[in-house]
């Protein structure tokens, strides 16, 4: 799945996630922590969104500031790579605990926070169950799970369509979540 399938799915997961437990609507920057942490378990693969760092700004003011985390991705990238390799532990269920663990423990002071990041991890983790190779859920052990007989192609038109429906239940989900947002859509549509 590419990066953009990945996000629909990570915003999606959260979105649905916020209906099917009847939290509070999650506020509009956890949306896009939820995009960001669909693409953190390609972190094991260096040529990833994530995994390649963070591409260089313009301003050099930012460039310094994000420099830090833009190493410290490539480190994470190449010691997973080196060492289990590509689609092993962080699209397994162990490297899904190991993740929830610390954000259940640190980041308690804010739950929609801990909602994203957790949504948009084990997103990922479906999403690429709906792929040919499917995910090895139980590693260690190297046997691959997939939600559908066969799976579908990276890239292909199997995956725009599966990425359009995810979007289209968003949209849906997120409509029923901030009403108010519907109707500013439906302000701005109506005065074009
Ligand atoms: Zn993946």
């Amino acid at each position: 799945m590419n990066a953009t399938t990945h996000a629909i799915f990570g915003v999606g997961a959260l979105a649905g996630a916020s209906l099917a437990l009847g939290t509070e609507p999650p506020p509009l920057w956890a949306y896009p922590v939820a995009a960001v942490a669909s693409w953190l378990p390609d972190v094991d693969n260096p040529r990833s969104k994530l995994g390649n760092g963070l591409s260089r700004k313009k301003n050099p003011l930012l460039n310094t500031l994000t420099r830090p985390v833009s190493w410290a991705l490539r480190a994470a990238s190449f010691g997973l790579f080196r060492t289990v390799g590509h689609r092993t532990l962080t699209h397994s269920l162990l490297g899904l605990l190991l993740f929830c663990l610390p954000v259940y423990l640190f980041l308690g002071f804010s739950p929609a926070l801990q909602l994203a990041l957790v949504c948009g991890v084990a997103s990922h983790v479906v999403a690429d169950a709906l792929n040919r190779w499917g995910v090895p859920l139980l590693w260690p052990l190297r046997k691959n799970f997939r939600l559908l007989p066969g799976g579908i192609r990276s890239g292909g038109v199997a995956e725009f369509c599966v990425a359009a429906l995810a979007l289209g239940a968003f949209v849906y989900a997120a409509y029923l979540l901030h009403p108010a947002l519907g109707g500013l859509v439906e302000e701005v549509v109506g005065t074009v």
